[in-house]
């Protein structure tokens, strides 16, 4: 199995707070409107019913692999780096999410495989959601 680089670095800021203090609680949180529809963090109102009154809920982690690519990283050094795999999750919940999954040999990937959550804390940043082969 080849190994796959992590998450980079991730600063949070007063928009993103709640959030990352979700992460570090290992809670991933997405908003959601008084009718039930999920939203991204970063949305003002709800895509569905365009509610402004979003507030933060734990989501389940679950979701499906939509797209991915295998990014190398530049050749010439003696130990380069391994590859990075970023992605797009679609969430149990419904909204897709860009990622890295982590922990996957990227020959055995497919859309629509179930994908689980998993957090990563680089250094020097706030705690961040990845995702990996469910199961694998
Ligand atoms: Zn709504």
């Amino acid at each position: 199995m080849s190994v796959v680089a992590g998450a980079g670095p991730v600063s949070g800021n007063d928009d993103t707070a709640w959030f990352f203090e979700g992460t570090a609680r290992g809670e991933f949180l997405l908003q959601r409107c008084p009718q039930g529809h999920w939203n991204r963090p970063q949305a003002a109102r709800c895509a569905e019913c365009d509610s402004t009154e979003l507030v933060p809920e734990p989501a389940s982690g679950r979701g499906r692999l939509i797209s991915w690519a295998v990014v190398h990283p530049r050749p010439g050094t003696d130990s380069p780096p391994p590859p990075s795999v970023p992605a797009i999750v679609e969430l149990d919940e419904g909204p897709w999410w860009w990622t890295i999954l982590v922990g996957t040999d990227p020959a055995v990937l497919r859309a629509g495989m179930e994908l689980a959550l998993a957090f990563e804390r680089p250094e020097g940043s706030e705690t961040v959601p990845v995702w990996t082969v469910a199961g694998g």
